[in-house]
């Protein structure tokens, strides 16, 4: 494994040749396609990497059905490809996942309309498994019957069941994992990222981008960075550093969408992913990951203020989603008692309240900002790599020199994975983390915890291995309690 060193004194005497100001996934991925291009970059982030909208997402990498019921096929074939590009380049972190949405003969879900749209979900994504592992291959679609539907999810509403519309998707098991892949993938060929470190000012002389101040959050000491291109991808205050570093523009997040996914203490109800509506068929459609065979529902949204970053679920929303979710799925009874976790946070809307169709590369320049600066705002996970290597082919115009497959098929790539009830007990285990804590940048317990593993999303496993995870730090008993309180505020564990 790299090991990523972090050493913002020693890289502000270095040249890059560009900045990036945010580390989650679009950040990341921004790092990655500009190493592929032979280009230098450095990544800012303020918090722990992928600390925001990134780690907080329902870990499905999207095929797009949805978009091709809405005939937006160059949207659906940018999905297709990215979903691909996982299964293809990560397949270590993705897994092939069946998924299934309950058809009541309502509207357009009609069996009929349904096996056409699957037929043509198959057709044009007939390549969709070229170059792909044989166990990481998607299957076609196609419809099946109301009894075999109650055959793979027991809880589903009988009363005029027609069938159900199966078709296949990505899953990720280890998010976490996944991105620190990417990240050391990158760093090993010379990209450097610096977490805890705040980009505060743009530097820029005649007019043109020479760098960034930016705060080391840690010793509170200040740098100047030095490259004559900077990126904004900081997600939902991109409009914020906009501002600070030019002027404001509204195209990059028109309203603000507050989304959430909810981890219930509860099994899985199906082996299958299921996509269901409150009313059989009918209104907004919610769906429910069989993530490591627990229960993960998402997603609620509602729209917030425009200056909200705030990513708390007001109560009576989470009330009307758990409500929602007992409609769905008779018999499960769901309340607030069996949350586990609330994933949040904030993704770009359009003027109406729903989510953005694309995504934004804006040069700043075309609104008479400093030459070499831009912003980048993305609206999904599974299309970030492509809207990074769009964002670099248009500032740079220049050739890839590196593929995926010598950058990420290598023989020593990362494969970690945790089980959901992993307890590190064996001195090859606590050798595990120990590496993780050593090499990854790992400045507080709460990133090993909830940032580098998964160890988080089962947060009374999490409390109970505290002790095992006490003896990886070298911290007194002073900075451990804090370390332990941060975590828990994390976890918001205090709400049960
Ligand atoms: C509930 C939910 C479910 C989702 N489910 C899916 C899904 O299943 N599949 C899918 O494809 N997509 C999904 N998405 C969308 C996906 O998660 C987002 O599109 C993506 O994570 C956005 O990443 P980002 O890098 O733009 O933003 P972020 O992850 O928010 O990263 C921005 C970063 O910028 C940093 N930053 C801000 N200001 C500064 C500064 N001054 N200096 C340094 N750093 C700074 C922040 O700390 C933050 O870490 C979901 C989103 C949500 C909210």
């Amino acid at each position: 494994m790299t090991t990523l060193t972090r050493d913002p004194a020693h890289f502000s005497d270095e040249n890059y040749d560009l900045i990036i100001v945010g580390g989650g996934i679009y950040g990341v991925m921004l790092s990655y396609e500009a190493i592929r291009r032979n280009l230098r970059p450095l990544m800012l982030e303020k918090n722990d990497f992928s600390n925001a909208t990134s780690l907080n997402h329902l870990r499905t990498v999207h095929g797009g059905l949805r978009y091709l019921q809405k005939l937006d096929l160059p949207r659906f074939m940018e999905s297709v490809s990215e979903r691909k590009w996982f299964l293809q380049h990560l397949p270590q972190f993705v897994q092939a996942m069946p998924c299934i949405m309950p058809l009541y003969g309502k509207g357009l879900h009609r069996n009929w309309i349904l096996r056409m749209a699957l037929l043509l979900n198959d057709v044009l994504s007939f390549n969709r498994n070229s170059g792909v592992l044989k166990e990481k291959h998607l299957p076609h679609g196609q419809v099946i019957s109301a009894q075999r539907t109650a055959q793979v999810f027991q809880n589903v509403d009988k009363k005029g069941l027609k069938g159900s519309a199966l078709w296949y998707d990505g899953s990720i098991q280890e998010f976490q994992r996944l991105l620190m892949e990417i990240v050391n993938t990158s760093a090993f060929s010379g990209a450097q990222f610096l977490n805890y470190v705040e980009a505060k000012e743009l530097l820029t002389s005649q007019g043109s981008v020479t760098g960034v101040v930016a705060q080391d959050l840690e010793t509170r000491k200040s740098y100047e960075f030095k490259a004559p291109i900077v990126i904004n991808a900081a997600g939902p205050w991109c409009r914020d550093i906009a501002t600070q570093f030019d002027k404001d523009n509204v195209s990059l997040f028109k309203k603000r969408l507050l989304l959430w996914n909810v981890l219930f203490d509860r099994e899985a109800l199906s082996d299958y992913a299921l996509g269901l509506t409150p009313e059989r068929g009918k209104g907004r459609s919610y769906f429910f990951h069989p993530w490591k065979n627990r229960l993960l529902v998402g997603t609620g949204e509602i729209v917030v203020a425009k200056s909200e970053t705030e990513t708390t679920v007001p109560d009576d929303d989470m009330a009307e989603f758990i409500a929602n979710i007992n409609k769905m799925a008779p018999g499960i009874d769901l309340a607030e008692k069996d949350i586990l976790r609330v994933y949040s946070g904030i993704l770009p809307a359009t003027e109406g309240g729903d989510l953005a169709n694309r995504e934004i590369i804006l040069d700043h320049t075309t609104q008479d900002g400093p030459i070499g600066l831009y912003s980048v705002s993305g609206v999904k996970f599974t299309t970030s790599r492509l809207v990074a290597e769009k964002a670099l082919n248009k500032i740079f115009r220049c050739p890839t020199h590196k593929t995926h497959q010598e950058l990420l098929d290598r023989k020593d790539k990362g494969s970690l994975s945790f089980k959901y009830d992993w307890n590190p007990t064996t001195e090859t285990d606590l050798n595990i983390l120990k590496d993780i804590v050593a090499k990854e940048s790992v400045l507080h317990l709460s990133d090993l915890v909830l940032r580098r593993t998964s160890l988080g999303d089962n947060p009374k496993r999490a409390l109970k291995i505290l002790p095992q995870l006490k003896t990886l730090f070298q911290w007194d008993s002073q900075r451990w309690d804090n370390e332990v309180a941060q975590l828990k505020k994390e976890l918001a564990l205090d709400n049960y």
